[in-house]
């Protein structure tokens, strides 16, 4: 059996000179950084950037928005070839979670906000859904956010969150309408890591 993706020539394409661009790239220090005990290090950082200015990080992106314009299956080479060799693609919470969420809900401003510097490998988010209280119920989810007519004031706790520890923004899932259908009234914010009012524990 044979359970190789179907590929077109371009494709064929791309998987070789990616290929070809990790293995000389690539270090057991920048695999080891990527996993998420210790955090992104100088090295992985760069790896990151250089990535990004091949074009290869937002392939299947749109190119308004700094990806490379490829298509799908491009999204699974990356995927594979970066497995291949026990590495992590960078930004991987922006790249393959927030990203796609923000392409298909997010506004234009959002969109030219946050997408091309994901592309270009230069920020990472931290994934925050989990809470101390809810797990596989997601909608027993408490962090709630206030409007105050100018921002939105978010208080609560999350844990488990993926790379909040180098992260430099927050994909937080928060109650903003107490009255809905538990399932309902829950909204997706982008916050800055570095927001007043945050603290970041180790577990
Ligand atoms: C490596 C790792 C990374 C993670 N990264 C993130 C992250 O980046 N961001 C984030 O938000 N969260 C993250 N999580 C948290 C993860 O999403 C939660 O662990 C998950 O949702 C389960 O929640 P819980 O641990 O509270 O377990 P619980 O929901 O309390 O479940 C405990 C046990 O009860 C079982 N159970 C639960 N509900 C039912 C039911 N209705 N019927 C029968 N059995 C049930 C479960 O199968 C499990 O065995 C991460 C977790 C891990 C392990």
């Amino acid at each position: 059996m044979d359970f190789n993706l179907t590929t077109n020539d371009a494709e064929q394409k791309f998987r070789l000179e990616l290929g070809a661009f990790l293995d000389q790239e690539l270090t057991p220090e920048i695999c080891r950084q990527h996993y998420m005990d210790l955090g992104l290090g100088p090295e992985a950082r760069a790896f990151a950037l250089k990535l990004g200015k091949t074009g290869w990080l937002g392939r299947g992106w749109p190119k308004k928005y700094g990806g490379g314009g490829g298509t799908v299956v491009d999204e699974y080479i990356m995927v594979q070839e970066f497995a291949r060799r026990e590495a992590i693609v960078p930004n991987i919470v922006a790249r393959f979670m927030c990203g796609p969420v923000m392409l298909r809900n997010g506004s234009e401003g959002m969109k030219a906000e946050f997408l091309p510097r994901i592309a270009s490998g230069e920020i990472e988010f931290s994934l925050g859904y989990t809470e101390p209280s809810s797990g596989s119920d997601l909608a027993s989810l408490r962090m709630r956010a206030m409007d105050d007519g100018d921002d939105y004031i978010i208080t609560g706790q999350k844990i488990f969150n993926t790379q909040s520890h180098f992260a430099d923004y927050h994909w937080l899932a928060v109650r903003t309408d107490p009255d809905a259908p538990r399932h309902h009234g829950i909204s997706l914010f982008v916050v800055d890591q570095r927001a007043p009012g945050i603290t970041i524990r180790p577990i």
